[in-house]
Parts: C-alpha cells; structure tokens; sequence
C-alpha cells in the first residue's frame, strides 16, 4: 500500500532542514525548498530547477504541495474580482479583491463555511465544513496579488480577513498565514496592512492582544444593543456586550491599536436615536471609528437597507460626538462579491 504523502507546506524550515539531514543531506538544502515553496509559490517539485534530480525525486516520494486553484474567475463591471477557490480536497471556497484608485485590497476566506449564525450573511447558511490551513489562507493572498498586477499593474496592498468564516475561530492558523504574508521569505507585506474582522469572539481578542500582534482589529458590531444584536447575530448571546468590551479595552491597552467597528443600518432594526445612542456609548469605551457598510441583500427580504436618512442621523450623531465615521458603498455586487453574499453561488 502506499504510504499517504504528507504535505510540505505545513513543515516549518526547521522542519525541512531536520528532514534533509535525516536524508543525509545538508541542511540548506531545506532554506532552498522552503525559498521555493513560500517565495517562489513553486508548485511542483519538477520545477525546483537548483535541485539535483535525485533529490526531487526523493522529495515527490516523501510529499505533496497542496495548491489552491482558482477554479473561477468572475470580474464585475466595478473591476472587483471574484475568485472561487477549489482546495486540495474539493472543497470550494472564495475570496475576493477590491480594487480602488489607489489601492488593491484582497478579502480572504478563513473558513469553508462558517459556524456563526448572523441572520444577514449568506455564508452563514453554509454549515462550516471544516478550517482552512495557513497555506491556503496564503495561497489566496498569492493569487490576488497576481491578478492585481496582472490587471492593475499594481501589486496587492491591503488584506482584510472578511471573506467566508470567522477568522478567530481558526486563530491559529490565521496567525500562523500572517506571520508568513508579513515574513521576508514569504510576501513582506506590513501587517499595518492587514485587518482581521471577527464577530466578537473575546477570549481570542485577549489572545491576540497577549500576543502583541501588530495587524488591525475590526469588530461587526451592528448593534450595540444585547437584545437587538443577540436577534441578528445570536451567537452574541454567548458572548454578550459587556465581554466584548471588556476584551476591547484590553486589547486596546495592549496593543495601542484603534478598533474598526464594522456597522450595517437596517430599516426597523437599529435605525432609531436609541440604537446610535448605545453606539456611541460603546465607542467611548475604547478609540475606535466606525464604518458604515451598506447592506447587501441575500434573499427574502427580511432585512432591509436604512433610509438615508437614518443612516445620516447616524453619521451626524457620531461626528457630533468626536467619533470618526466612514459610509462605505459596496464593491462587486453583480457578481455577488460584497460583504455577506460570499456562499459558492456561481
Ligand atoms: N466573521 C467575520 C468576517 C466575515 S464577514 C466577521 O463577522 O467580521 C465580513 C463583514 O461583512 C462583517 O462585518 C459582516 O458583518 C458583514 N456582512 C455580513 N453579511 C452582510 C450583508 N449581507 N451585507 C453587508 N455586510 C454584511
């Protein structure tokens, strides 16, 4: 029977140097194949081109380089891309980039699926099937810089982990792909450049402000109202307000690092005096700004875009107190690529 191969990619460089002087080897040897599996995104052993034959044979016995393919590329008629990514076991999941006059942002997937339950998001509807590994949260990063330069003849500058999942229920391996974006031998991309959007998980977020991590947070926060937001995004039962914000302050004390809130205005929901009230009170807590994103439908309509005029007494309201506020149109809706459409529709 043949022995199952074991992916190389999820070897660290220690790893690979060890293995080749088990193989009695050099060591180096492993700087080399680490060089072409993380900066050159070598698919294939054959292609190692400074390695003897004999050790790429040797290498093809012992591993696999799982690859994401992009399976399908959609571009809408805003030029944001849709990518639908097929993973090394058929599983498909799907990232985005956002380009803009001055930037090209790349929007990953941390998870196939996602096991929170917010009632607006169309991801939410796939039961999560399993998370991804730092290599294919990188693989798509790689992807998207390559289009980007391709047709922005421009290279990637920013990453936001707001694709389908919820990146800090798969912490370690979304940590475990940054430190490989932002490492020299991997892409050397700032981490000042990245984002991470969680719904609130507060345990993670103390985690990640232990750690020190230099990327930014942004929270969905929606509502800043436990009865209102616990009936959108019920998981917030588990992980009430004031949790949240006790995990904010600390983050905020650890890391120095202002919060995004990410804020959708629903008609009947949210939209009264009442709701911006609690907002700003929550924004108190810690410096933060907040961004107004715009509501993308997925179906019945159950959940309906705001006025403009509710979402203008919420920007009033917040610039009125101090607070720092973006409304955000969105990108990509024709093909389905904006915030919560992402869900292998195509
Ligand atoms: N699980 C993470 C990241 C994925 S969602 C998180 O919750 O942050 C990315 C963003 O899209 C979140 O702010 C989410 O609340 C928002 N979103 C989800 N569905 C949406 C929809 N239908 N319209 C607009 N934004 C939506």
């Amino acid at each position: 029977m043949e022995k199952t191969k074991k992916d190389i990619r999820a070897l660290t460089k220690e790893q690979l140097r060890d293995f080749f002087v088990s193989m009695g080897d050099k060591a180096f040897r492993g700087n080399q194949v680490y060089e072409w599996l993380w900066q050159k995104s070598a698919h294939s052993f054959e292609g190692m081109t400074n390695l003897s034959k004999k050790t790429r044979e040797m290498l093809e016995g012992h591993f696999v380089i799982n690859h994401i393919k992009v399976d399908q590329m959609q571009r809408s008629n805003d030029g944001t891309i849709k990518n639908a990514v097929r993973l090394h076991d058929g599983l498909i999941v799907e990232s985005v980039l956002i380009p803009t006059e001055t930037r090209t942002t790349a929007c990953v997937s941390s998870q196939v699926g996602c096991s929170l339950d917010c009632k607006f998001c169309a991801t939410s509807r796939l039961k999560r099937m399993r998370n991804l590994n730092p290599d294919e949260i990188y693989d798509q990063v790689v992807a998207i810089d390559n289009e980007s330069r391709l047709y922005f003849e421009r290279p990637l500058s920013n990453i936001v982990f707001m694709g389908m999942g919820e990146p800090l229920m798969n912490y370690n391996n979304v940590l475990k792909s940054i430190e490989k974006i932002t490492s020299k031998e991997g892409l050397g991309m700032s981490p000042k450049r990245i984002t991470v959007s969680t719904s609130g998980v507060p345990k993670m977020i103390k985690k990640m402000a232990d750690e020190q991590v230099k990327f930014n947070l942004a929270v969905s926060l929606h509502s800043a109202i436990d009865e209102v937001r616990t009936s959108i995004m019920p998981f917030n039962e588990h992980f009430p307000l004031k949790d949240l914000r006790d995990a904010l302050q600390y983050w905020y004390a650890k890391t120095k690092n202002r919060i995004t809130y990410e804020y959708v205005v629903w008609n009947g929901i949210n939209d009264t005096q009442q709701d911006v009230d609690a907002l700003v009170r929550f924004c108190r807590f810690a410096p933060s700004k907040v961004n107004i994103i715009e509501y993308n439908p997925i179906d019945d309509g159950e959940f309906q875009q705001a006025t403009s005029k509710a979402i203008a007494m919420y920007q009033q309201v917040l610039e009125a107190n101090g607070i720092t506020v973006t409304v955000r149109r969105s990108r990509g809706k024709d093909i389905d690529a904006a915030c919560g459409q992402l869900a292998n529709k195509s």
